[in-house]
């Protein structure tokens, strides 16, 4: 006894899943696992929650009576889901309700719950059985996020549970139903994967109405995403026939900015003074500007989605140069904004003004942190007369479906959580999307009727540089990470989980060690005995209270355990900064001073022009300043030095030329001390982390707690000077340089090395230094060095 709204009844007849609700139930009905794939927009999300609904899931007194559970990788999804389904069944927030990490309208008389993969994730740490829920829907299955994966593995082992208890009739538990819900056909992870579920899951495809889309290449790639994008859409606006616009961009700024320049633009308040002044030149119109439209952002959160953090940087297009400057241009179709094609030549000859335009725009922004009445804009169709723009980052990919997109705009790039293979360091960066990915994108202009997609791109890129399909998250994420969330959730066996796609057994094995180190799990102290065992010592341990302090934190479980550890003589400030400053890498340019170190010889003759001489002087000079901190001691502390003059003075590319360090790297680092700061506080609101951005040099008590800090979190990463571990014919010998000494580090069979850059390299040898990056040249050496006991 349903009773949908009357304009409900008509869309909802219009989705091709409504024509599927009969076998889709039947399928639910007869199998404990469903795969459903259908395209975007086919109906999969608002409709299936429906028909287990008035199946009768989800009400007391029937046969399943707990809840309908529906997880979606991202908050804003979760919100307006759940709205619009509650406007479909006509039903209260607290019948069909959702849950992200602090917010929530879930009711005791709940139904239907939407809820961020990592809700459910939490949940099932202290209710290992689901017990509230009938049925599991995880959708968005083909985005294959770390958490949708896990989700996966784990409720294929929570299904059997509740089986057997229910057969065995020792509880009064029904079993579980779960449904996996993927725009893409490539599911055969998990339908095809014996170990996940040993009877293969049905797949039902729903058809789906696909207009044709034309897909235009730019003829380059510009590293100005930004600029292009507006020019696209201003040509789109100005000479294409009506209907919405989608653009796709990577985070938070860059949509506000992007926004804001089209209001100014094409905006109804722009175009309106634009003519009161066409008709009144003598009288200027009111020049008040219209306010920029993005409200009260929420504070960042824990649970950080990549599109919510904004850096700034552009890594991925350094490469789109290298890329275009020899590709030839292949796509004369193209409205190519990047030079003058026939069809501006004609605009010209016709005195066609190509930015003069009536229609205004309707422009709506759309991220993760956007307050969810601003989200909901999105659905609404625009004022009369007004073309829609909506500026959205992929959360507009298959998450959410928005009506009367005709056009779509495809920077091409994401922001992904990467994971650096050297350094082990997790961030967040900019990088290229799948074929698949743009593919997807592409076909939001196809939803209505036929459309166009233009990717700010060449084509050449396109093909040389995009992977076939993104990879699962699990396999590029740091696999501590990985391990420290599954242990946090107590799924200790994580080396034979279920994974749809299993990292390699070796890796998980070697995780749990450093974990171990780390003192993350139990059972860890007997395999820090000595520096160089490198022995079999599997760790299937629990999780410690450390280990689950550290679990809060998206970073490195090394850089949550100095986070964690650091609230002491108010070191949390200066670890923020450490962190972020490893995060990001050593922002100094080093090779301006060793190039002619190494070769000062052949070059310090008479021909070595007194401007590079007194360039090499001040980037000495520099050096030994920011060494100062911490007397010549760590690499980690110069850093911190050039971190927090870099504050003092600042910012600004004056100071990062005086100082010899990179200037993106040095915004980058500042940005990751305000949100670090922030997810430290959100996580220990007692803690002391407010972000302060000029914080005064650390004294020598919070030196040596950074220096036992800096211990603890590269605890594993330890060298200790050959010759003191072993009998050598050196042993005995005086060094006066680090140069050439050679060092043994654990699990490292080769010797390493103290790198030149170092604080450390012409400094006699210490004997114990703790380092975070190594790496491998004509030899093994160890950067980001620091004494662990300085006489
Ligand atoms: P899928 O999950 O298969 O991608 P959805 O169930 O999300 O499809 O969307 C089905 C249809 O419902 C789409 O046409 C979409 O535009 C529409 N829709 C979804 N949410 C809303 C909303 N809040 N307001 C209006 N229409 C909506
Ligand atoms: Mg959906």
């Amino acid at each position: 006894n349903v009773s949908r709204p009357s304009d409900v009844l008509e869309s909802r007849i219009l989705l091709p899943i409504v024509s599927e609700e009969q076998p889709i139930m039947e399928a639910v009905l007869l199998n404990p696992v469903v795969i459903i794939c259908g395209e975007t927009g086919s109906g999969k999300t608002t409709q299936v929650p429906q028909f287990l609904y008035e199946a009768g899931f989800g009400s007391p007194g029937s046969d399943n009576p707990g809840m309908i559970g529906i997880t979606q990788p991202r908050r804003v999804a979760a919100m307006s889901m759940a709205a619009r389904v509650a406007h479909e069944l006509a039903l209260p927030p607290s019948r069909v309700s959702y849950q992200i990490r602090y917010d929530a309208t879930v009711s005791p008389s709940t139904s239907i719950k939407f809820m961020t993969d990592g809700v459910l994730l939490r949940e099932l740490a202290t209710d290992f059985l689901l017990t509230k829920y009938s049925v599991i829907i995880i959708d968005e299955a083909h985005e294959r996020s770390m958490n949708t994966d896990i989700l996966i593995g784990v409720l294929s082992r929570v299904l059997k549970l509740r089986e057997e208890m229910w057969k065995s009739g020792t509880a009064d538990v029904k079993p579980l139903r779960l449904i996996i819900m993927s725009a893409t056909l490539r599911v055969s992870d998990f339908a095809e994967n014996r170990t996940l579920f040993p009877t293969p899951p049905p797949v039902i495809n729903v058809a789906a109405r696909q207009h044709p889309v034309t897909v235009h290449f730019n003829r380059r790639t510009f590293s100005d995403y930004v600029t292009e994008a507006v020019k696209k859409t201003t040509k789109i606006h100005t000479r294409l026939p009506p209907g919405g616009i989608l653009i796709f961009l990577t985070g938070q700024n860059e949509i506000t900015g992007v926004c804001r320049k089209l209001e100014a633009k094409f905006g109804v308040n722009a175009l309106e003074r634009k003519r009161r002044q066409r008709e009144s030149a003598s009288n200027p119109a009111d020049e008040h500007e219209n306010a920029n439209t993005d409200g009260g952002v929420r504070p960042a959160q824990a649970d950080v989605e990549a599109e919510d953090i904004d850096l700034g940087n552009q890594q991925a297009d350094d490469l789109a140069f290298d890329v275009d400057a020899d590709m030839a241009d292949d796509d004369p179709d193209a409205l190519d904004s990047d030079e003058d094609t026939e069809e501006q030549q004609l605009d010209k000859e016709l005195g066609l003004d190509s930015d003069d335009v009536d229609t205004p725009m309707h422009i709506v922004p759309l991220y993760s942190l956007l307050p969810s009445e601003k989200q909901m804009l999105v659905f609404k169709a625009p004022p009369p007369g007004c073309r829609l723009v909506v500026v959205s980052t992929n959360v507009a990919e298959t998450s959410l479906t928005i009506p009367g997109i005709r056009y779509v705009v495809d920077c091409g790039r994401a922001k992904e959580r990467r994971y650096d293979i050297a350094n082990g360091v997790q961030s967040f960066q900019v990088s290229w999307i799948s074929k698949a990915s743009a593919a997807q994108r592409a076909g939001r202009a196809g939803r209505t009727g036929p459309g166009h997609c233009y990717r700010l791109y060449s084509s050449a890129l396109y093909e040389h540089h995009f992977d076939q399909f993104s990879q699962p998250e699990i396999l590029r994420t740091p696999i501590e990470g990985v391990v420290l969330q599954m242990k946090s959730m107590h799924i200790d066996a994580v080396v034979n989980f279920p994974f749809p796609t299993p990292p390699d057994r070796s890796t998980l094995y070697k995780a749990e060690k450093v974990l171990g180190h780390l003192g993350a799990l139990e059972a860890a102290s007997s395999v820090t005995k000595g520096l160089t065992a490198t022995g079999d010592s599997s760790v299937d341990g629990h999780i410690t209270e450390l280990g689950r302090l550290m679990s809060l934190f998206p970073l490195s479980p090394r850089f949550s355990r100095m986070l964690v550890s650091g609230q002491q003589q108010g070191c949390l400030p200066y670890i923020i900064s450490i962190v972020s400053a490893l995060s990001v890498g050593d922002p100094f340019l080093h090779d301006e001073g060793l190039a002619a170190d190494e070769n000062g010889a052949d070059i310090d003759g008479p021909e070595l022009k007194e401007a590079e001489r007194s360039r090499r002087k001040a980037f000495f000079t520099t050096q030994h300043t920011h060494s100062a901190l911490g007397n010549f001691t760590s690499d980690v502390f110069r850093i911190l030095s050039v971190v927090g003059a870099y504050e003092f003075a600042g910012g600004g590319h004056k100071f990062c030329t005086e100082h010899f360090v990179r200037p993106k790297a040095m915004e980058e680092i500042h940005k990751l001390r305000a949100q670090i700061s922030n997810i430290v506080q959100s996580n220990f609101p007692s803690a002391d982390a407010g972000f302060v951005p000029k914080l005064m040099p650390p004294n020598e008590l919070q030196l040596k707690v950074l220096r036992q800090l800096l211990t603890a979190g590269f605890v594993d990463q330890v060298a200790v000077r050959k010759d003191r571990v072993e009998q050598t014919s050196s042993t005995g010998v005086k060094y006066t340089t680090s140069k050439g000494v050679a060092y043994k580090a654990m699990g490292v069979s080769d010797d390493v090395f103290i790198h030149p850059s170092s604080v450390l390299a012409n400094a006699p040898p210490p004997e114990y230094v703790v380092f975070s990056e190594l790496i491998r040249t004509n030899r093994v050496w160890i950067k980001g060095v620091t004494i662990i006991n300085p006489a």
